[in-house]
């Protein structure tokens, strides 16, 4: 097995609600409620979900982008969770961020050359002839040429801006890449080609990925492992083809039995989920799927359901499986 690079215990982040003249706090929105999970060295981590589920935040909590309500992060033994700013900006040097939107994490107004070395001299790496060769090295790790350190963003494609965001993301370094959504703005054909980078630079650099997608294929083809979060809490996780072959929560259930399967013999039930995703400002108490799951009884509409592991590498939180 290998070592725990990333442990995250408890974890919650609630945004207040105020309204009124004296903005007194209303409400919270929980975008994340409690969640525990561990991210191995070498390992892809993917973590999915419906818009609105917490996914994201988790990440952006995790680089301390947002400061965590409660519970602890641990990075490679370092509770990053105590950190003072100016040793999280340290730390952020082995924790990198790769967007969705390449244009929009891209300044416009800057060079390839200048985006890319930005991070180095953030950190202090390097002397300007030693930072001018690395973005140049990086650029043709990521499948770009050296000439392109003179473009700016909006001459490239989608998919080549995506790679320069990877290449700004490896330029110090890091040990850890939280990607979130990286190709779900890109076109179903640049995609695979996106993916297939990510994955030689994850072997060839000995990089660690959480993997960010509301798109349960994407996550599959990348990842080792899956987490599936609802409504802020993480209510399934187990090896990739585990999750996929035999999803034990009813929603991982329902979300898999929605995702087309490329063979005309195999035919899957699809299983619709009754009424909307409630709002996070006002979840639903016990289980907050009870709303929507054709499982749930008495004991679902009052009791938060412990995520547990019922198998070996396979945890979920759902009364069905605490009972057995
Ligand atoms: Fe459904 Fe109950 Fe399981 Fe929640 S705990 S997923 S409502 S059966």
């Amino acid at each position: 097995m290998s070592k725990v690079l990333l442990k995250v215990e408890n974890l919650k982040k609630y945004f207040p609600i105020r309204s009124g003249i004296f903005s007194r706090k209303k409400s919270d929105v929980k975008a994340v409620d409690d969640i525990s999970f561990e991210v191995y060295e070498g390992e892809t981590l993917g973590i999915v979900g419906e818009s609105g589920c917490g996914k994201s935040t988790t990440g952006r909590v995790i680089m301390q982008l947002h400061e965590a309500t409660s519970g602890k992060v641990t990075f490679n033994d370092v509770e990053l969770t105590t950190l003072s700013s100016k040793q999280m900006r340290k730390a952020r040097r082995d924790i990198q961020m790769v967007f969705q939107d390449p244009y929009a994490s891209l300044n416009p107004r800057h060079t390839v050359q200048k985006i890319l070395e930005e991070p180095l001299i953030v950190h202090g790496i390097g002397t300007a002839e030693e930072r001018k060769q690395k973005v140049q090295e990086y650029l043709e790790i990521v499948g770009l040429s050296a000439y392109h350190a003179k473009r700016y963003p909006h001459q490239f494609s989608g998919g080549q801006r995506q790679r320069i965001g990877i290449a700004r993301a490896l330029m110090t370094n890091p040990k850890l890449i939280i990607a979130d959504e990286p190709v779900s703005a890109l076109d179903v054909s640049i995609q695979a080609q996106v993916l297939n980078l990510m994955q030689r630079l994850q072997q060839d650099l000995k990089l660690t990925y959480i993997f960010i997608a509301h798109d349960l294929g994407v996550v599959r083809h990348i990842s080792d492992r899956v987490g599936v979060m609802y409504l802020g809490r993480m209510v399934e996780l187990a090896g990739s083809e585990t999750l996929y072959e035999e999803p034990l929560h009813p929603y991982t259930q329902a979300l898999l039995s929605a995702v087309p399967v490329p063979d005309p013999v195999y035919l899957r039930e699809q299983i619709i989920l009754q009424g909307d995703i409630p709002s996070p400002s006002n979840p639903p108490n016990g289980c907050t799927f009870h709303t929507r799951c054709p499982f749930a009884t008495d004991i679902c509409k009052t009791t938060v359901p412990v995520f547990m592991e019922v198998k070996q590498g396979h945890s979920v939180a759902c009364h069905l499986y605490s009972e057995a």
